[in-house]
């Protein structure tokens, strides 16, 4: 028997309908700091304030993973890539579409919550990653 999915390292981000990351937002300089720190890492200051990123934002460039990195356990190829967000943080991260030729620079890419692979114990671990958002 499982439990339910293991974040694969607490305090990145939150599932739910709609997922989002957590992290900080420096009161001094107004910098987006992910994944949340104590302190500012552009000015100094201490203390930032914990904001939420919900998304979506900007693909800026990207890339496939085709030889799996050491310790890593899940499935290969996969896409990890840069998306701007609106608060102008830029996070890499992993991303659903794994062939690069199916991304394009600028369009939209949409947070959400995917298995990465099983652990020691039978628990599903789950991480963030980047969706293309379905053209209309
Ligand atoms: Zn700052």
């Amino acid at each position: 028997m499982t439990g339910p999915p293991v974040m694969v390292r607490a305090g990145l981000f939150r599932d739910g309908d709609a997922p989002v990351l957590l992290a900080s937002r420096c009161t001094r300089c107004g910098q987006v700091l992910f994944p949340r720190a104590d302190g500012c890492t552009y000015c100094s200051a201490e203390a930032p304030e914990p904001v939420e990123l919900a998304g979506p934002g900007t693909l800026w460039s990207w890339t496939a993973v085709t030889a799996p990195p050491p310790g890593y356990r899940g499935e290969v190829p996969f896409g990890v890539g840069v998306v701007e967000l609106p608060e102008g943080v830029r996070i890499i991260g992993r991303l659903t579409e794994s062939d690069p030729a199916a991304l394009t620079a600028g369009q939209q890419m949409e947070l959400r919550v995917v298995p990465l692979h099983t652990d020691d114990e039978g628990n599903d671990v789950v991480t963030y990653a980047f969706a293309p958002v379905a053209s209309s």
